[in-house]
């Protein structure tokens, strides 16, 4: 065991991780990065096929992106929000705006997916209460959902990965089946047009529910849900954080399943994978039951300290220019292909693999359940120079979006090598 594992055990909690085998567990101590690869405290370099668990999008240490952050720090690196405006948060929310497929869209800051979550969640609920409403005060959301670890955000996700303990904290809310099930959107759809005066929003995963293992539905499943939310009123939020910002083939998810959510939460890619920022997007008929006498009880009444972060903002903005300037998303659709068919000649063969799941480039390799395997097969790709973090059985594959054929080659490679290993 190198010294950084042992300072680092001693000291940091980290997140999703048994710290009493933690260090037992091979983790890589990061020291610095270079395009695709993170470099270790020894100088073992690794392929980040995870973007650093799904945040970035066009590579490390990205020469624009970097001076985007420096040139921003010569100017202000953060001021609040709160009741006060910043120019470059300006500037990011105006370039976003032809952007997101919201209708006159209005962008609250914070810095995290499950804030995004949180804050829309409230805005859904206020603004019911708003109007005098205050019968509609439920969510229906999906079984395998994922929407972040607050409490709120942790309520309408559907549960497991060991959060367990917290059932008792999480409020009840209306539960769809997971998108595996064929009639899911049509029993979602039946649950809001029977019970639309109880439901204040529905909570959605657009295309592909990620920490659910990759698990995918066709996109003209969910025209149906867009259709009863219309009709009945019920706000639809569309949970972005994970699918936002190129990583399936489009800009947003919510464009290929022709969705125009009310709401949504948009994070992990947004800032390039750079610095912690999130937005809850409002459209402008939402955020119009808002308005009212100054100081009154229609105003939002949340907040967070590093709401609209100016470093951040500055990198969001230089990153959405960068995404179109560079064809990014025709990257996306044309490795996507590849990959496709790498894994469908090279892993789906294996014995091991039970099923293949890919939207752009977020895909889900699903082992048949055994001992760890999903674990095992990670550490063995580490000495394959890769670096991948399993969803139980499910091997992730979330490459940035930058990424050549070379990496896919190198990816699916270790990946073939390391599941014949663990599983010959
Ligand atoms: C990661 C994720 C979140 C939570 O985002 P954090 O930044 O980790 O809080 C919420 N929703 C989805 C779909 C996610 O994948």
């Amino acid at each position: 065991m190198n010294d950084w594992i042992a300072r680092d055990e001693a000291r940091v909690w980290h997140g999703f991780t048994q710290m009493a085998s933690y260090a037992t567990n091979r983790p890589v101590i990061v020291e610095r990065a270079e395009g695709h690869y993170l470099i270790d405290v020894e100088g073992n370099r690794y392929l980040d096929a995870i973007s650093s668990l799904w945040v970035t999008t066009l590579g490390h240490r990205v020469t624009e992106l970097d001076a985007a952050v420096v040139d921003q720090l010569g100017k202000v690196a953060h001021s609040t929000l709160l009741g006060n405006g910043n120019r470059v948060v300006i500037e990011l929310a105006e370039a976003l705006t032809p952007l997101v497929p919201v209708d006159d869209p209005r962008f609250l800051f914070a810095s995290d997916g499950a804030a995004a979550v949180e804050q829309a969640l409230k805005i859904a609920f206020q603004y019911w209460t708003n109007q005098g409403i205050s019968t509609r005060t439920s969510y229906l959301a999906f079984g395998g959902a994922y929407h972040g670890d607050t409490i709120g955000s942790l309520s309408v996700g559907s549960g497991g990965f060991g959060t367990d303990v917290f059932d008792p904290l999480r409020f009840p809310v209306m539960r769809a089946p997971r998108f595996d099930d064929p009639e899911a959107f049509v029993v979602a759809a039946k649950l809001i047009r029977d019970r639309a005066d109880e439901l204040a929003a529905v909570v959605v995963e657009p295309l592909v529910q990620g920490a659910a293992g990759i698990v995918t539905a066709p996109a003209e499943e969910f025209a149906v849900l867009g259709e009863a939310c219309a009709d009945t009123g019920v706000l639809l939020i569309c949970d972005e954080v994970a699918t936002g910002f190129g990583r399936t083939g489009t800009l947003f998810a919510s464009e290929q399943c022709g969705l125009q959510p009310d709401l949504m939460a948009i994070g992990k890619g947004i800032s390039g994978g750079y610095l912690p920022l999130s937005a809850t997007v409002a459209s402008g008929d939402v955020a119009a039951r808002f308005l009212g006498d100054d100081l009154s009880a229609t105003t939002l009444y949340h907040g967070h300290s590093y709401q609209g972060n100016a470093l951040a903002a500055a990198v969001a903005l230089k990153h959405l220019e960068l995404i179109a300037e560079w064809d990014v998303l025709v990257n996306v659709r044309a490795r996507s292909e590849e990959l496709r068919s790498m894994l469908a000649e090279r892993i789906e063969p294996l014995s091991a693999v039970k099923e293949i799941r890919l939207q752009g480039l977020m895909c889900g390799v699903e082992l048949h359940p055994g001992d760890k395997r999903g674990r095992k097969v990670c550490a063995a790709a580490l000495d394959c120079g890769v670096l991948l973090r399993p969803l139980g059985d499910v091997v992730v594959l979330m490459p940035h979006l930058t990424v050549g054929t070379e990496h896919l080659e190198i990816i699916v490679d270790a990946l073939e090598t390391s599941i014949l290993e663990v599983a010959p």
